[in-house]
């Protein structure tokens, strides 16, 4: 069993690198990525204390694609990327910090007092909309985290603010010139019915796209099976992952779907 998409403390999980390996190693977990957004500290930090288990590196990366939020995952599975890749990241994180700043102002005008220093006690390098979260149910403005993306944060709730995200294809090259696989995240949530994804797909591959997840904790068993089939009717890999978040998340577990080592075992083959 592997799982191939988590996030540890360093981005917007809760548990450390180290407690997520000893979680994987609990769960009996054959391999593990860590695809934080937008940082490699918490592979990196994993890394050092590895404990037996696969670790792969991983990230997880919001890019636009014709007008909408998409989400890549980036598979190092032939070592780390190197030293031109991070410094780019390390850049994505100042479209971030531009946005917490108008965020806060948006949710102040709607008269939640929350600041910009109690947001970012809560996390470490990338302070995402999860730390406003847990700030506002802190501060008793919301009853869950949940409630907090629905009627505030998400992008229906009332103080949605977008932040820069970066091209699709410039995405895609610049991990495929690191040496990684690029891999569309959960599809499920940019359309849920695969059918209707073959245009998207298409553009997609072009663009230099390798890989799909079709195991996603969001997808049912039924979905995970056409997701699979449409990504080998257009020679992506499959992979798959719960997008474990700890606690941030409670109701995903590290290992959800099951997924095989066979998964990984192809993926290599690809990469
Ligand atoms: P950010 O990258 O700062 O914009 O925050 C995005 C993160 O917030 C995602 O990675 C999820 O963990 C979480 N998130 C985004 N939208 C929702 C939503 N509608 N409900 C719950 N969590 C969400
Ligand atoms: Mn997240
Ligand atoms: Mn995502
Ligand atoms: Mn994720």
């Amino acid at each position: 069993m592997i799982d191939l998409h988590t996030h540890t403390n360093q981005s917007d999980g809760t548990l450390t690198p180290q407690e997520l390996l000893g979680e994987a190693a609990r769960v009996g977990l054959e391999a593990l990525a860590i695809t934080d957004h937008d940082t490699f500290a918490g592979y990196d930090q994993a890394a050092a204390a590895l404990n037996g288990i696969d670790l792969i590196c991983g990230i997880e990366l919001s890019t636009k694609y014709e007008g909408r939020s998409v989400h890549l995952l980036a598979y190092f599975l032939k070592g780390d990327p190197g030293a031109e890749f991070r410094t780019w990241v390390l850049g994505l994180i100042a479209s971030r910090r531009q946005r917490n700043q108008e965020l806060i102002d948006t949710l102040r005008q709607a008269g939640i007092q929350i600041t910009l220093e109690e947001v970012s006690a809560r996390g470490r390098g990338m302070i995402g909309r999860p730390h406003f979260a847990a700030v506002m149910l802190d501060k008793g403005y919301v009853a869950s985290a949940q409630q907090a993306f629905d009627k505030y944060l998400g992008e229906s709730g009332s103080c949605f603010t977008p932040r820069d995200e970066v091209n699709f294809s410039e995405a895609v090259a610049r991990i495929l010139a690191a040496g990684g696989l690029p891999v569309l995240a959960h599809p499920g949530r940019i359309l849920p019915d695969p059918a209707a994804f073959e245009d998207c797909l298409d553009g997609m591959r072009s663009a230099g796209l390798r890989g799909l997840e079709a195991f996603h904790s969001e997808h049912s068993a039924e979905q995970a099976k056409a997701w699979a089939t449409l990504a080998r009717r257009y020679s992506l890999a499959v992979t798959g992952g719960s997008d474990f978040h700890g606690a941030a998340k409670p109701g995903i577990a590290l290992g959800a779907g099951n997924i095989p080592l066979s998964v990984l075992q192809e993926l290599r083959r690809v990469a």
